[in-house]
């Protein structure tokens, strides 16, 4: 199914990563070990134009069009190279900036995204405010040139590594909810910002919550017309609800490694299972390919990342149960170490994918999307 000129690319992209991956075993980014291993990693990267090979030539990319990226990330995901540190800027704060921001905006903040000088995180998320991230309560209080911003923000991944945030905070409160929100970028070394790592279940310290007193910014630093920051946060959210980098190769690597590892047993049912799970993974990639075509074509891809979104957290869930179902009592072994030690792998993957329940907007969220946009059902009354 794919062109001459894409089973070309993937023949050179594979050659690249095959004779240039770390031979390492990566350590977690937010140990001071493992994240000089990912930034050396993502140096060579870098080097070689492959930092963000779908960002337009003009902002330090290879402009690559959406068959393409798939093609390179499919390759990125087969040989299992770690996910890449700065992905909230790569993926989500840089190609809002590009949609939206100032030239200066973008000649400021772009380059640092791709060589890793500047390590983005999001901030839309507070203590109150999620599902109803308009409720959100952080405020940026306008004084001469300055936005000067109060309030606090959670659940923030790769907080701890971060150096900038793309935050949205309200700029008048008089306002409609959805209307006085401004998308702004902040220098973490703020004064008055504090970034308080989190220690999460499943061992790994990446989250953050960030607290802001009288943090002064840039008035400057406002993406996108003041108040408008909701629509602006759209082209942000879309883009962590629709491409998934290669999680289709993810997910059937995934369930072909647990068949081996573990035994696709005819007589105990665990070959159905994991035959059912792989048809699944299988149903999933080539709805990610209808998508890329959507994508390439510039058609309007309507509910289908949300669909992709609710789909990908029941699929991997099902895939880390059997797997757990496998190990029977072994799933829960803990092998001695401290305290601190990460889980071991299947345990830290089950609650991995369980989070998937829960970031980029939780399963009833896509489902009430999907039902409204895509089935055209009556709205949810909101307040
Ligand atoms: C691994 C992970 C990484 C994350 N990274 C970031 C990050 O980097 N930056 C950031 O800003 N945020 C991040 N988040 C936060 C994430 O976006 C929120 O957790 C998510 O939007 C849900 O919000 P909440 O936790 O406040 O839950 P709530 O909104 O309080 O929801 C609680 C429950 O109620 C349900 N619910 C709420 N409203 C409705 C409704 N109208 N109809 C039906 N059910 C409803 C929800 O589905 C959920 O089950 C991350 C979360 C996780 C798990």
């Amino acid at each position: 199914m794919f062109s001459d000129d894409l089973v070309a690319f993937r023949a050179e992209v594979r050659a690249w990563l095959e004779s240039n991956r770390p031979k390492w075993r990566f350590q977690p980014y937010y140990t001071e070990d493992g994240l000089a291993q990912h930034l050396e990693w993502e140096a060579r990267l870098f080097a070689a134009g492959y930092s963000a090979p779908g960002w337009p030539k003009e902002f330090g990319g290879l402009g690559l069009d959406h068959w393409h990226q798939l093609i390179y990330d499919e390759e990125y995901a087969r040989l299992n190279l770690p996910e890449r540190v700065n992905k909230m800027g790569l993926l989500h704060g840089g190609p809002t900036v590009m949609a939206h921001g100032t030239p200066e905006q973008q000649e400021a903040w772009l380059p640092g995204i791709l060589n890793n000088s500047d390590i983005w995180c999001q901030g839309f998320s507070e203590p109150d405010a999620g599902s109803d991230l308009a409720g959100l309560r952080t405020t940026g209080r306008i004084e001469g040139d300055q936005l000067v911003l109060n309030g606090q923000k959670t659940w923030t991944s790769f907080g701890v590594i971060a150096t900038k945030m793309f935050a949205l905070v309200r700029t008048d409160r008089e306002a409609p909810k959805h209307r006085g929100i401004s998308f702004v970028i902040l220098d973490l070394d703020t004064e008055g910002v504090e970034v308080r790592p989190l220690r999460q279940l499943h061992g790994h310290a990446g989250f953050a919550e960030v607290f802001l007193t009288e943090a002064a910014v840039p008035l400057a630093n406002v993406v996108g017309p003041l108040n408008e920051g909701w629509r602006i946060a759209q082209t942000s959210l879309k883009l962590e609800r629709g491409m998934g980098r290669g999680t289709h190769t993810k997910m059937l690597r995934t369930v072909d490694e647990i068949a081996r590892r573990l035994g696709a047993d005819p007589d105990t049912g665990s070959l159905e299972r994991l035959g059912s799970h792989r048809a699944w993974a299988f149903a999933y990639e080539q709805a990610t390919y209808e998508l890329t075509d959507i994508l390439s074509r510039g058609r309007d891809e309507g509910a289908l990342p949300s669909v992709l979104k609710l789909r990908l957290s029941e699929i991997l869930t099902g895939i880390r149960e059997e797997e757990r179902n496998l190990l029977g009592e072994r799933a829960e072994q803990i092998p001695a170490g401290p305290p601190e030690a990460p889980l071991p792998p299947t345990q830290r993957e089950y609650w991995h994918a369980r989070a998937g329940e829960i970031y980029a907007g939780t399963t009833e969220i896509q489902k009430n999307i999907i039902s409204e946009t895509a089935l055209g059902l009556p709205r949810e009354p909101r307040p």
